[in-house]
């Protein structure tokens, strides 16, 4: 689990640069611009981290490794990102970590805890739930989705496809929904007929996954 989170991490920090201007873009419609520079910084710091960090101390678990390794990643985007989405999407990875810490059946069963703890997570701090248009219409129908698949007794690819996928959708579902939250609701009816670049930074973290992870598109 560690170096797939850690191909991960080093993945996903490449796809966020490489859509950065797509994503600023979008916050350029019904924000301030900045979506796009701020995932990109953030990740370009967990790069950063991630390079400085010591080989794997042997005496340690797995579990505890990977949680260790997603703390870190969320601490790097609280201390390097401004903004909004810095603090939510730290505090996501930090609640993610705490999830991972536990003991879990599977890996398929910590990943599930882990998107839930951080949807959790993001709604406490930001005060916010779905239909909102915000970041959280993509992380919870994941949650949802990869909890079901999970149940019904999916395996770990099918379990995050499901997650990729849901999220996809949700961010997709955004367009139309009107701003309640964040710099978007100073838009009012504006927001309308937007996507939201929380939404879909927040799908693209999650089909990286899927990609790195062998999980294609069904
Ligand atoms: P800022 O809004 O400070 O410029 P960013 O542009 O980096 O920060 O991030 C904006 C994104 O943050 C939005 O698209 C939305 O998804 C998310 N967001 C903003 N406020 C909230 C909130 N209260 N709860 C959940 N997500 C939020
Ligand atoms: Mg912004």
């Amino acid at each position: 689990m560690h170096d797939a989170l850690t191909t991960w991490l080093r993945s996903a920090a490449t796809r966020l640069h490489e859509e950065a201007a797509a994503l600023t873009a979008l916050d350029q419609a019904i924000g301030d611009g900045d979506h796009g520079i701020n995932m990109d910084r953030g990740f370009g710091a967990i790069v950063g981290m991630l390079d400085g960090r010591p080989p794997l101390d042997g005496g340690v678990t797995e579990a505890a490794a990977t949680a260790d390794l997603v703390r870190a990643a969320g601490k790097t985007l609280i201390s390097t990102v401004g903004g909004a989405a810095g603090p939510l999407y730290g505090t996501a990875f930090l609640r993610a970590a705490g999830a991972v810490a536990a003991d879990h059946p599977t890996p398929a069963a910590a990943f599930v805890a882990a998107v839930e703890a951080a949807a959790t997570g993001i709604g406490a701090l930001g005060k916010s739930t779905t239909g909102e248009k915000t970041m959280l219409d993509a992380i919870v129908p994941a949650a949802v989705a990869a909890r079901a698949v999970l149940e019904a007794g999916g395996d770990t690819r099918s379990v995050i496809r499901a997650a990729a996928d849901a999220a996809e959708a949700g961010s997709d579902a955004t367009i139309p929904m009107l701003a309640t939250k964040g710099r978007a609701s100073y838009l009012g009816e504006r927001s309308i007929g937007h996507r939201d670049p929380g939404a879909t930074s927040a799908a693209l973290l999650l089909r990286t996954l899927a990609d790195v992870t062998g999980s294609r598109p069904g």
